[in-house]
């Protein structure tokens, strides 16, 4: 889908937030940048976006997202480099992945232009709320939700496509103790677990609280069916380590396909670390921690980029994961972080020059 765009109405913010932001403390998608883009569907067709300040949505109490649920997003980020360039990461697969998520939940393909071109724009009008600091970043927040009414259980004839940023630090701190689920799932068999949707997080909620009562930080989620196979932890794909070999589940109706994941398989590749993607089970990393081949087990995605994990229970029994010294979890992260902030080559062309 594509349709050309050649200017992007800006309507700038009377004030400024900026400077009520403490830069050097920033906490995870806490304050936001003074613009948004917002673009409307309506009609059968997307309206041109615009950049406009920041601001609360007005939405009719019928508004189909708050009954059924059509929301999906993406998340990404933007670096500024020691002189000041801007740059994405990989951003024209979080457009292709937002429009796998919308189809998957009747919602209306984006066009291309209208995300790259009001996703550049947006950066431009608020480039000073792009943090330079090391290990920060401005996090960005696309989203389509179901703006039309009624209370009809089908899809929705308008909808909004905006993007919000909000300057950012890390967002994990230190490591994390996760649980195995065997009760409840995040995704099934033609369900929508490979979508960005909305809902998707909302189930994950309660198990969650459950694990965090438990004294664990996150779920690390089973398949639906036998709960035997390891597939996600929280919102992010996981890799294990056993001896040398970095292994992820395949991506599948049931574990998105995240881009910090496929990342990582590519440069382990490179770097001549053995990788399979393939299923894991339960029992193989439950042995794996008993005999000490479990090096590592670790989640990947866009807001943390890798989160170590330092051990995990299963049926009521804690398994502690070894402090190494060198682990793949630092190197990986260190080497997509210096190609995202421009600190390093880039040979697999993921770098996204925004002017
Ligand atoms: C967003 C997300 C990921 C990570 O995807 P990235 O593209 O790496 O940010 C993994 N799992 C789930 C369930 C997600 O929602």
């Amino acid at each position: 889908m594509s349709a050309i765009i050649n200017d992007i109405e800006i309507i700038k913010a009377k004030a400024t937030k900026i400077n009520d932001v403490d830069f050097d403390n920033l906490k995870f998608g806490h304050v936001f940048s003074d613009h948004m883009l917002e673009c409307n569907y309506k009609n059968g067709n997307w309206e041109k976006p615009k950049v406009v300040p920041y601001q609360p949505i007005t939405l009719d109490p019928s508004a189909k997202i708050f009954h059924y649920g059509q929301s999906v997003f993406e998340g990404m980020k933007a670096y500024k480099d020691t002189e000041g360039k801007v740059w994405l990461f990989r951003p024209l697969d979080n457009y292709k992945r937002l429009n796998i998520s919308a189809k998957r939940l009747a919602i209306p393909e984006l066009p291309e232009d209208y995300f790259m071109e009001g996703l550049k724009a947006l950066l431009e009008v608020d480039e000073d709320w792009i943090p330079q600091n090391e290990g920060s970043s401005l996090y960005i927040r696309p989203f389509i939700f179901a703006s039309g009414n009624g209370f009809h259980a089908s899809p929705a004839d308008a909808y909004k496509f905006i993007i919000c940023t909000a300057p950012s630090g890390a967002y994990f701190a230190g490591e994390v103790k996760v649980l195995i689920e065997e009760k409840y799932s995040r995704s099934a068999n033609g369900g929508v677990g490979y979508a960005k949707a909305g809902g998707n997080y909302a189930g994950q909620f309660y198990p969650t609280q459950l694990a965090v009562e438990k004294g664990y930080q996150q779920v690390i989620w089973t398949d639906d069916n036998t709960h035997e196979y390891i597939e996600e932890a929280g919102a992010m794909n996981i890799f294990v380590r056993i001896n040398d070999t970095l292994i992820t589940g395949p991506t599948s109706d049931r574990i998105l396909d995240g881009i910090t994941r496929k990342s990582i398989i590519e440069l382990a590749k490179s770097e001549y670390i053995p990788v399979e993607v393939r299923k894991i089970t339960v029992t193989e990393v439950v042995e794996a921690a008993k005999n000490g081949s479990l090096k590592e087990m670790f989640g990947a995605g866009t807001a943390a980029v890798i989160s170590p994990i330092s051990g995990f229970g299963y049926k009521e029994v804690d398994y502690d994961l070894p402090k190494l010294d060198n682990t793949y979890a630092s190197f990986l992260k260190k080497c997509i972080t210096d190609i995202q902030t421009n600190k390093t080559d880039d040979p697999f062309g993921w770098r996204y020059s925004v002017k």
